[in-house]
């Protein structure tokens, strides 16, 4: 069950909610969102009822959630999210164009990636500083370091930061340069980190565990919503299947069925989906097509020396050919693209 506030409720109002469910023996999870407070309760749900909590102030409705993710639910929320990173919209109206390197490298490979981006029309700039790798001899990031690189490449160009996040206890330090917080596929059941990511009050993309059902995705975000954060876009990147053609298979359909589930934004992930430079085109094309609300890219100034997913990354002519479907996709199905922060 959930206690919808009306936009104009106050802390005390929420409070109030609160004190009432627990002393009724229940247990009550606030979760702040852009336009509205939400609170999840856990216990008995007659008891509940009984308290009546529709009559105190602040209240906008008490809905039943006939499903196992209640925050993240649309059954309570008719109205589709929009996050905002620092200004830029990810939502039902616009089309999220977000782009970079899948690794920070230098400052220069950083910087030079950044102006790609933005001069293809990207609003937000992709990089990984913590990269989890599946070989423990892989470049594993420049951790710290990556991360003062991205806050001056954001000086530099203007464009937020969107940048990974592997181990709860690094999250405190992410946070302090990042505009949101990425949670990969590997760590997309890590509770821990889910909660910690949680627990701040930043933006945080949620990747589809590689071999996760979309019902357990949402339960992830679950995690995060029920700390208290609201601010929650799930990223599409591809899941494992039998077909060894592509790095992993884009589950196109993910994005209605999140969308028919869920009220929060869902973006894909061309380039970890397809693993192929010449598929993000395409897959970005589709992603479009089946209205997800933006794409995250990789793009590298030099994908023959990239220290991590060089086959995938767009050059210059492929990134301007994936600039143009941008502009004229979106639109045929009343989007705009997400403007960057003014
Ligand atoms: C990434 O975006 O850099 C990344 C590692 O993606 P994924 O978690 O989807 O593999
Ligand atoms: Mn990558």
């Amino acid at each position: 069950m959930v206690v919808v506030m009306t936009g104009d409720a106050s802390d005390t109002d929420i409070e109030g909610v609160v004190a009432k469910v627990e002393a009724a023996g229940g247990a009550a999870f606030v979760s702040r969102g852009v336009e509205r407070t939400i609170v999840g309760l856990v216990g008995d749900v007659e008891r509940f009822y009984a308290l009546n909590l529709r009559a105190l102030p602040g209240v906008a409705d008490v809905v039943r959630i006939s499903v196992p993710f209640k925050l993240v639910s649309n059954e309570h929320h008719p109205q589709r999210t929009t996050v905002s990173v620092a200004g830029v919209p990810i939502g039902p109206e616009t089309f999220t164009f977000i782009a970079g390197p899948c690794a920070v490298e230098s400052h220069e490979q950083t910087l030079e990636a950044a102006q790609m981006a933005a001069a293809a029309g990207a609003t937000l700039l992709r990089g990984g500083a913590f990269k989890p790798r599946t070989s423990p001899y892989a470049f594993q990031g420049l951790g710290e370091t990556g991360l003062e690189i991205l806050a001056k490449v954001r000086d530099e160009t203007g464009l937020p930061i969107v940048t990974e996040v592997v181990d709860p206890g690094d999250v405190p330090l992410v946070a302090r340069y990042a505009d949101m917080l990425q949670v990969g596929t590997r760590n997309m059941q890590n509770f821990a980190l889910l909660q910690a990511v949680g627990a701040t009050r930043m933006p945080v993309m949620l990747k589809r565990g590689m071999s996760s059902t979309v019902e357990e995705w949402l339960m992830a975000a679950e995690y995060i919503a029920q700390r208290g954060n609201l601010d929650i876009v799930l990223c599409e990147r591809g899941i494992r299947t039998f077909e060894t053609a592509t790095r992993n298979t884009l589950d196109i359909s993910a994005v209605p069925v999140a969308h028919a589930l869920s009220h929060l934004p869902v973006v894909v992930d061309p380039s970890h989906s397809g693993g192929r430079r010449d598929l993000v085109l395409p897959l970005s094309r589709a992603a479009m097509a089946a209205g997800a609300d933006g794409i995250i890219v990789d793009v590298h100034p030099h994908p023959e020396t990239a220290l991590c997913d060089g086959a995938q990354a767009l050059v210059d002519a492929d990134l301007r050919e994936l600039a143009a479907a941008v502009r004229a996709f979106p639109a045929l199905l009343g989007r705009t693209p997400a403007a960057a922060r003014g």
